[in-house]
């Protein structure tokens, strides 16, 4: 496999694994009341992150306590357990 079709299949493989978010926020607080103020809730209920090409790192919620925002990945290594994520329950 060349270089060029090498990283076209790495970059198949992260839209998919991006594609398997169901959009319901709650690893970014959305069942909460205090969830991350880059939270943006749309019109079809779905959540998306408003700097989401820039999320990783100190982060703010609604009532001003900082948290540190990472990979879904790093936040299940870390324990956390979502029942309707997808990436805690890979088929
Ligand atoms: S909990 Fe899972 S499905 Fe819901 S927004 Fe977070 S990553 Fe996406
Ligand atoms: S900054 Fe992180 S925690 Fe906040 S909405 Fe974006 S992805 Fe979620």
């Amino acid at each position: 496999m060349d270089d060029t079709a090498y990283f076209k299949k790495l970059e198949c493989q992260d839209e998919a694994y991006e594609a398997m978010c169901r959009r319901c926020g709650v690893c970014c607080g959305s069942s909460t009341d205090d969830p991350c103020v880059n939270l943006i809730k749309q019109l079809d209920g779905t959540y998306i992150c408003g700097i989401y090409e820039n999320r990783h790192g100190l982060q703010r919620s609604t009532t001003g306590g900082m948290f540190a925002c990472v990979n879904i990945r790093d936040v299940i290594a870390s324990g956390a357990y979502y029942p309707n994520c997808p990436y805690c329950n890979p088929i």
